[in-house]
């Protein structure tokens, strides 16, 4: 079938009328597709050694984002920022030097001794060669929490300013169900929310405690992702505002600095989980002091526009992140973290979709947004650049879709879609076109991507999976275990199904939510609302 009727019939489908396919017709349908080959040529370059695992303010980002910026422009669509596809992003790259992060507690009852990358990583966002703290009171401030629609406040009657706070990973629900969102754990969970806050509080350096189960990963993951080169955005302060160090310290550690002090581990967790909890001095001080070894540079988004007819000042924006971990620590003798499904896969995947809108030969109502951005694998840096200073307003973008290792996916007959607002009907308009079976979860669509820099500043998004429904018995995904790793390759046995079906199902949503009169609205009882 050619792609003119393929569009056609999946526009009279989702706008008339559900057709259920049958799913032979519908393989062969997305196997004679042209997005297939567009798809993994995209990804197969993107993932390939000449890309060099894609890190940001290396020479691999400028080949990467060059290529981006180079479809946009052979697609037709406009530059995004004035006459440039590109958007400065300046990062700081700070790593603590070995050894620096060595310091000495002294509490009532005796000395602990914390050792860098054993006992605890810390780093800072300044851009101070040297970090010097004297003296600094360390202040145990539970889940340091500052949450009202909870009715949670650890910061509550306690001025932590020049102090050293220490907090516990996750949230008070993950112990007590009552408490929070119960397990499932909220944004003031994240170890980057109590970053934030302690920031917010005026504290000079924050520790955040690790647990294995609470934090949901190992300490050899801290040390991986955190001991060298921490990306940090640079604020409008020039991040004069932040705390001078952040970071983690191990339970055990944290377990003998509170004996120290006269307190248990466990004593202090059952505190801390009560409602009336008040953080308080563990009066024990250090003097903590290190070179930071800094750089600054400018990373960069990539953005282009497809214009809109009558509704052009209003925006769908589709987004992927392009980073990935760049050239590293070798794993089975392979040091280039290629990242094909983390995120060559997502890039390819908007790739794609703009060629279908610059293919069409229709115009959208609303524009539609194509927006690449760097540096979330250092959590969301790029997105969170991008939602500070917005290249279209955040007001007049209607949703967002955003992609995160979406290939390889095998093809499935469900669909499920995490239901938080409007949209939610053209996912399912779509999904049963396409004869797949449309699953609304109302869970929250987590902490881990660029959507979630949408949703704190309130834009709508939509994130949708394939089910678990095989249309192939056995057929697979991502191998397991290559998740962050080298062996994280694109291969030309890659089941792209999936990926192939997901594709047009979200060409197909933002194609609606371009074209409708209605805007998308967050529902009442979503965590996200519209910034007024
Ligand atoms: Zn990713």
């Amino acid at each position: 079938m050619n792609k003119g009727k393929y569009l056609l019939l999946g526009f009279l489908a989702t706008q008339l009328l559900s057709v259920s396919a049958q799913p032979e017709r519908r393989s062969e349908r997305l196997k004679t597709s042209v997005d297939e080959t567009t798809f993994r040529k995209h990804v197969s370059v993107l993932a390939s050694d000449e890309y060099g695992g894609r890190k940001p303010l290396t020479p691999y980002e400028q080949k990467t984002i060059d290529y981006i910026a180079g479809e946009f422009r052979n697609l037709g669509l406009k530059p995004a920022n004035g006459n440039s596809y590109f958007q400065d992003v300046p990062l700081v790259d700070a790593t603590v030097k070995a050894k620096g992060g060595n310091f000495v507690v002294k509490g009532k009852k005796g000395r602990t001794v914390v050792r860098d990358y054993d006992d605890d990583i810390i780093w800072t966002a300044h851009k101070d060669k040297k970090i010097n703290i004297k003296n600094a009171e360390f202040v145990f401030v539970g889940f340091g929490i500052n949450a009202p629609e909870y009715g949670w406040n650890d910061y509550d009657g306690i001025d932590v300013k020049d102090k050293v706070v220490v907090a516990l990973v996750n949230d008070p629900g993950y112990y007590d169900q009552s408490l929070f969102d119960g397990k499932q754990m909220t944004y003031y969970g994240r170890w980057i929310y109590k970053f934030e806050e302690a920031s917010r509080q005026g504290a000079a350096g924050v520790l955040v405690v690790h647990d294995d189960r609470p934090a949901t990963y190992g300490w050899n993951v801290v040390q991986a992702s955190w001991w060298e080169h921490n990306l940090e955005l640079v604020n409008d302060n020039d991040n004069r505002d932040l705390v001078l160090f952040k970071g983690w310290i191990t339970k055990a550690k944290a377990s003998e600095l509170f004996e120290k002090a006269g307190y248990s581990y466990d004593e202090l967790l059952k505190r801390a989980q009560r409602k009336d909890f008040k953080s308080f001095s563990l009066q024990s001080k250090a003097d903590i002091s290190f070179v930071n070894n800094v750089s600054v540079g400018i990373s960069h988004n990539v953005a282009a526009i497809l214009p809109g007819t009558d509704l052009k000042d209003e925006y769908v924006v589709y987004t992927a992140h392009w980073d990935h971990f760049g050239i590293g620590k070798p794993v089975n003798g392979d040091s280039i973290y290629n990242g094909a499904s983390d995120n060559a896969s997502g890039v390819s995947t908007i790739l794609t979709i703009a060629k279908k809108f610059a293919e069409l030969g229709v115009k959208p109502r609303r524009s539609i947004l194509f927006l690449s951005v760097t540096a979330e694998e250092a959590v969301l840096l790029g997105s969170q650049h991008y939602v500070m200073h917005p290249l279209v307003p955040l007001d007049k973008t209607v949703a967002v879709l955003n992609y995160d290792g979406t290939g390889p996916s095998p093809a499935t007959y469900d669909v499920v879609n995490h239901a938080q607002n409007t949209a939610d009907k053209y996912v399912r308009i779509a999904a049963e076109s396409q004869g797949r079976k449309y699953i609304p979860v109302k869970s929250n669509t987590g902490y881990r991507s660029d959507h979630f820099s949408f949703n704190r500043v309130g834009v709508p998004t939509i994130v949708t999976r394939n089910g678990g429904s095989l249309v192939k018995e056995g057929a697979r995904g991502r191998k397991p275990g290559v998740y962050h790793q080298p062996s994280d390759e694109y291969s030309d046995d890659w089941d792209v199904s999936g990926t192939i079906q997901n594709i047009g199902l979200t060409f197909s949503v933002g194609w609606q939510i371009a074209n409708m009169d209605e805007k998308v609205e967050w529902y009442p009882d979503a965590p996200y609302q519209r910034k007024k």
